[in-house]
């Protein structure tokens, strides 16, 4: 191995660097808990992620779009906009269809089975139509109960969050407390503890 302090070549059995000293038994000893620790921590791997559950996925999801700013509401005009525009493109589509398959059937010269397929074409635009409205509905019905239940989670969760915090806050150590500092049998055997207690 490499000493980590002045770059020597050093025997792996050594357990100081035969140049600066340096302690080689420990450098080891931090590298292979790290390597342990990478290898096995799969809360921070891409495993995580695909076996997190849907549920904390989403709830994930929306926490970050909520930093964003994305709230429901926001997203919900978004919505009912894109269904708008949406639906407007397919009427438009349909419309020109139709009037270009008027003109071409009225410049003639085509056979009628190719007529009837034309003048059909302007079917095409109710895709578009179709999801636009499918767009407007979740967005005016569906989208708003969402946004309701977002509107409830708030009042709920923050009050939540302070009472689990405040559970589970310890005050800070004061081993002073357990150590009757004057009529104590126990005075003799816990003079030591109290002196190096504020130390570590
Ligand atoms: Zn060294």
């Amino acid at each position: 191995m490499f000493c980590p302090q002045c770059g020597t070549n050093q025997s792996d059995e050594l357990k100081f660097c035969k140049s600066c000293g340096a302690n080689l038994y420990a450098v080891r000893q931090v590298v292979a808990t790290r390597e342990t620790d990478e290898k096995f921590d799969w809360s921070k791997t891409w495993v995580a992620e695909m076996f997190m559950s849907g549920e904390e996925a989403i709830r994930r999801k929306t926490e970050i779009e909520r930093l964003q700013g994305i709230t429901p509401e926001v997203k919900r005009y978004d919505e009912i906009k894109a269904g708008v525009i949406t639906g407007c493109v397919g009427i438009g589509v349909m419309i020109f269809l139709y009037v270009l398959a008027e003109g071409i059937i009225l410049g003639g010269r085509i056979p009628p089975h190719v007529t009837e397929i034309i003048r059909r074409l302007w079917v095409a635009g109710v895709i578009p139509l179709m999801v636009g409205i499918g767009l407007l509905v979740n967005g005016l019905f569906v989208s708003k109960k969402l946004v309701e239940m977002a509107k409830r989670q708030p009042q709920t969760k923050p009050d939540a969050l302070e009472k689990g915090t405040a559970q589970h806050t310890l005050r800070p150590a004061d081993t002073t407390e357990f150590v009757p500092s004057e009529f104590s049998v126990t005075e003799g055997t816990t003079k030591h503890l109290r002196s190096s207690g504020p130390k570590a």
